[in-house]
């Protein structure tokens, strides 16, 4: 599937898709604690575990098999067998979103259902993983920060930026780290940074895409 050719609902769908694997990975990270799925949420950000944040993920959960069944099912006919790489929740449906959206938008009822489904979950996900609509985005930039071991090699940070938005914000925050904080780097930074490395431009595209549909899908 060509994103040049994806039609304006395939793209709002695919970052909604994406706003409710974020929204799990966050509802989970509230739910274990700090620090044992990497801690993606920051400390202003947690919240409590309510009952309905409870419900919320326990249906995210059941949702993201239900799609990736139906992703199954349409492979089966086709015979082009799949079998998804993860059972986890969030991972299921970034990998749906990214690799198998088309699934849903091959028939057009069953896309406008598809759409509707993924509208109605975005915005209760979204509500159980941040009440008050202030969250971090995440960004999917490779953070090109490293440091050094103890013996002085080079070690690369391995974190991803992400940037914090609230609702009607209309200045873009940093680009922050999200394993070490003091990585930051302001967008336009960033672009300029990508335009000397033209390899990247695609990445370039890509934040600005997610950026865009972050606050459009809201
Ligand atoms: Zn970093």
């Amino acid at each position: 599937m060509s994103s040049t050719h994806e039609t304006h609902a395939v793209l709002v769908t695919r970052q909604r898709v994406h706003d409710v694997a974020d929204a799990y990975d966050e509802l989970e990270d509230r739910l274990l604690g700090d620090g044992q799925r990497g801690g993606h949420s920051a400390p202003s950000s947690r919240l409590p575990l309510d009952a309905n944040a409870v419900v919320v993920r326990t249906e995210i959960s059941a949702w993201a098999t239900w799609c990736a069944r139906a992703v199954m099912d349409y492979r089966d006919e086709a015979k082009q067998p799949w079998t998804p790489s993860t059972s986890d929740p969030a991972a299921l449906l970034r990998e749906i979103a990214e690799d198998h959206l088309g699934v849903f938008f091959a028939d057009p009822v069953e896309a406008g259902e598809f759409i509707d489904e993924a509208k109605d979950f975005a915005g209760r996900a979204k509500s159980a993983a941040w009440p008050t609509g202030a969250r971090w985005i995440r960004l999917h930039v490779p953070c090109p920060e490293a440091g050094t071991d103890d013996l002085g090699r080079r070690v690369d940070c391995g974190g991803e930026y992400r940037m914090w938005m609230q609702p009607e914000q209309d200045v873009l925050g940093d680009m922050v780290c999200d394993r070490d904080g003091t990585h930051r780097i302001t967008p336009a930074e960033w672009q300029r940074a990508m335009r000397r490395r033209p390899v990247d431009e695609e990445a370039a595209a890509r934040l600005v895409r997610t950026l865009r549909l972050g606050r459009m899908s809201a």
